[in-house]
């Protein structure tokens, strides 16, 4: 497997009940089970921070744990009571969390489409890149990015790869023109095809 080459760890050791075992585990409320037979296929990037552009406040954690102060800031009364969740989160430093069992279906897509199926929640895994919509993204962070996507992909049927902007064009804009697709596309050596066509130059 490509994995073992690129020396990740073996899947007999990285997985136990889709909770990744390098990641630091902070289990959500916000789950549910997946439909009947679904084949988990796609892989949803995300970026997010809290308060939007403030990095390493701890609040995305607390947001997908339920445990946010809605009245510690303004932007917070915005969303006040929102309940969602992610199955990854990766910090600015490279540091990976995980709040839902990538076999439950966490709450990160919403309203959604790809490729004419609607509901990506059902079938998708949802990782949030700690940032800002347009700005960019941090070494560490795609270190640990193609670390985890290679872990899915050696125990998941993953076929896409796409971000919340191409799944709800209109509604949502991240990850954003601050993430480089075409650089997680060589890192992880992944056929372009399985990036959202807008992304990556097919030579
Ligand atoms: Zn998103």
């Amino acid at each position: 497997m490509t994995a073992k080459q690129h020396g990740y760890p073996s899947q007999a050791t990285t997985w136990d009940a889709g909770w990744l075992q390098i990641a630091t585990h902070c289990p959500s409320p916000n789950y549910g089970p997946r439909p009947d037979n679904t084949e988990i296929d796609l892989l949803v990037l995300h970026s997010i921070s809290l308060p939007p552009g403030i990095y390493g406040t701890g609040d995305v954690q607390r947001l997908f744990v339920n445990q946010l102060d809605w009245d510690a800031h303004p932007y917070f009364q915005g969303i006040r009571g929102l309940k969602v969740s992610s199955h990854f989160f990766i910090t600015r430093s490279g540091a990976i969390w995980q709040f839902v069992s990538c076999d439950d279906r966490a709450w990160h897509a919403g309203a959604s489409s790809w490729q004419g199926r609607e509901r990506c929640n059902d079938y998708s895994i949802g990782i949030e890149l700690e940032g800002l919509e347009g700005l960019p993204f941090e070494a560490a962070q795609y270190t640990s990015l193609a670390q985890v996507c290679q872990c899915i992909r050696n125990h998941y049927p993953i076929r896409q790869m796409a971000g919340h902007e191409h799944i709800a064009p209109g509604r949502k804009q991240d990850p954003g023109s601050g993430f480089v697709w075409h650089q997680l596309q060589q890192m992880l050596n992944w056929p372009p095809a399985m990036f959202p066509p807008s992304t990556i130059q097919t030579p």
